[in-house]
This record gives C-alpha cells, structure tokens and sequence, in this order.
C-alpha cells in the first residue's frame, strides 16, 4: 500500500508516521518538504505530488487549527480546511485514492447534553467550524472514498498543549480558573493515529465501511475537572504545587470571552464507529494519565 500523509508534524500527524509506517510505503510531507508540495496554500502544488506519488491512500492530517485567530482570518482557514481539502478530494476521485481526513465536533451547534450522532444537524459556531465543515462537504460531493474522523480536544506529549499549560500555572501562580461548563473527552492523537491504521486495513478489505465516524475517547469531563485530574496525577507522581486540585476555580464560559464562540457540548457519540469496526475506545483518563507519565519521565 502507498500512503501519502501530510501535516506529518502536527499532534496527530506526528503520531500517524509511527502508526502508518506499517501499512506500507510511507511519504510523509509538511508545508516546508522539498522533493514533493506539502504544503496545503498550494492548490495546485499538492494536486502534482497526489499525481506523482499515486498513493493508495492519502491521509490529511493537517489543517488550520487557530480557532479564534480564524474568525480574523477566514481566508486563509477555507483555504487550507475547505479549498484544498477539495483538491486532494477531486485528486482522489480521480485516481480511486481512499482520502482519510480529520474534522471536529465544532461542525455542530454545541447546545443540549446529548452526544452528537454522525446525522445530527450541524451548526458551526464560529469560522473555524464552518471552514471545517466545508472541508466535509467538499469531500462527499467530490465522489472519492473516504473516511473522516470527527474528533475533539486532542492533545499530545510533544508541543504545546492543555496538561503541559495546566502543570506550569500551577507552579506559577497562585490560584488558577478554568471553564466548567464545556463537557467533551480528551483525545488522544496516539488514540486517532491507532484507530486511522486500524480502520485503514479494515477499509482495505471492506471498501464498504468507508464513510464518516465520530472519533473521541471514552467518558467525558469538562477542561476544569480535566486540569484538577492533570493536578492529582502530577501530585501524585511527587511533583510540588502552588495550586491544589481542589482549588482549581470553576468559571463560565460567558465570564471567559474569546474572538471564536466555542460549543458547550463537545461530546461525540462514537457507537457508530465501534460498531462498524469492532473498536473499544478507552476512557479518556487512560490516555492523560500515561501521556503525564511520559511527561514526568522526561522533566
Ligand atoms: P495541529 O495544529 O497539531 O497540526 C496541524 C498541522 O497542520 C501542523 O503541523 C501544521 O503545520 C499543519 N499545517 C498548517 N497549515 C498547513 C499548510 N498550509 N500546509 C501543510 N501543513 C499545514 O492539529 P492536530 O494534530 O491537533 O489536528 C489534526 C486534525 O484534527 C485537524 O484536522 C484538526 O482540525 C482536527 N481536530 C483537532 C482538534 C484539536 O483539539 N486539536 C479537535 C478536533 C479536530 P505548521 O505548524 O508547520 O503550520
């Protein structure tokens, strides 16, 4: 099998070099790769190299993901979320690739408690969600093959992210408040990039389970229950706070204004996928606990 992945360096992209490796011939690009166009911003550069390379498979892993710088740049978020999602879609069709491609619960109006179906209505709050969605729709009106994982709060040990920020304001402050009416679950990109190999082969063999899923970890929390669960572990594992678990503040998302509206329910029903492919998705406080472990073997 020829797998093409791009945004190979991102959270979920890093992860899927490790889990498409042993499916076959691998080449992984960025924006900056050199023999072959990586780089989403050029249409027609990333259409030559689905030419060239023939891949039997092209993952998209990457996307723009400033979710409030989008609402000040929804230009450049459609270009890189919708109008080349486009071209690797028509790219596929054109030569029977199997297109595998990443969006988020923020296609979804965020309101009620009820995790979102694959068929429930959607209604992004803010541009990033609506660049996100085009990308979705772009892809089934194209006529490819595909699989598109709708997903949400990923986080990764490598780079930036939420457990990392949570531990230094704990050591830096003095008190620390976090939004608790946003309910969701912590995914994993080691998580996706393992259910993306999987479900790839299972494609493989049964073209017909090709089609969009929801992707999250079992469970769900809110981001102040999920810092206050960082907190007890880091704890825990010997580490010296200013900040208690319990005496993380719970605040509103009304009291914390950003540039981009964010849904207050983030949680994704994931029976479909299960279902079609035999996956049990573990609950999410597996993963952060083993990704903390891993960032306190490494401090
Ligand atoms: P990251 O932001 O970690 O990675 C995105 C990658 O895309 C980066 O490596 C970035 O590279 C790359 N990229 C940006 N612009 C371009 C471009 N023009 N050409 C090539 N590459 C580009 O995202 P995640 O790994 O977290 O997200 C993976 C997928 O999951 C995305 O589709 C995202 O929309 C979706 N998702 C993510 C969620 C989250 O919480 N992070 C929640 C729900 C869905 P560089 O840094 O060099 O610009």
């Amino acid at each position: 099998m020829k797998i093409l992945l791009l945004g190979k360096d991102g959270q979920v992209g890093w992860e899927l070099q490790r889990s498409l490796a042993v499916l076959g011939e691998l080449l992984a690009l960025n924006s900056r790769s050199q023999d072959f166009c990586g780089d989403l911003a050029d249409l027609d550069g990333i259409a030559a190299t689905v030419r060239a390379w023939q891949p039997d498979v092209i993952v998209n892993a990457a996307a723009y993901t400033a979710v409030d710088k989008a609402q000040s740049e929804p230009d450049k978020a459609f270009l890189i979320n919708a109008d080349a999602v486009a071209v690797l879609a028509k790219a596929a069709a054109e030569t029977g690739a199997l297109l595998v491609h990443y969006s988020t619960d923020y296609v979804f109006p965020g309101n009620g408690d009820r995790p979102w179906r694959e068929e429930d209505a959607i209604g992004p709050l803010n541009v990033y969600g609506q660049s996100k969605l085009a990308g979705e729709q772009a892809i089934q009106a194209a006529g490819c093959r595909y699989l598109i994982l709708r997903t949400c709060w990923v986080y990764a040990s490598r780079g930036k992210n939420f457990a990392r920020t949570m531990l230094r304001l704990a050591t830096e402050r003095d008190s620390l408040g976090v939004i608790d009416d946003q309910f969701g679950a912590p995914t994993g990109a080691e998580l996706i990039a393992d259910v993306t190999a999987h479900a790839v082969v299972a494609i493989h063999r049964a073209p017909e389970l090709a089609g969009i899923y929801h992707l999250a970890a079992a469970g769900e929390t809110t981001w102040c229950r999920y810092a206050r669960f960082v907190l007890e572990q880091a704890i825990q594992a010997g580490a010296q706070l200013n900040v208690q678990p319990a005496s993380v503040t719970a605040l509103t998302t009304e009291s914390y204004p950003t540039p981009a509206r964010r849904p207050l329910n983030s949680r994704l029903d994931t029976h479909k996928l299960e279902q079609a492919f035999g996956f049990k998705l573990p609950h999410w406080q597996l993963g952060v606990a083993r990704m903390l472990t891993e960032l306190n073997e490494r401090s």
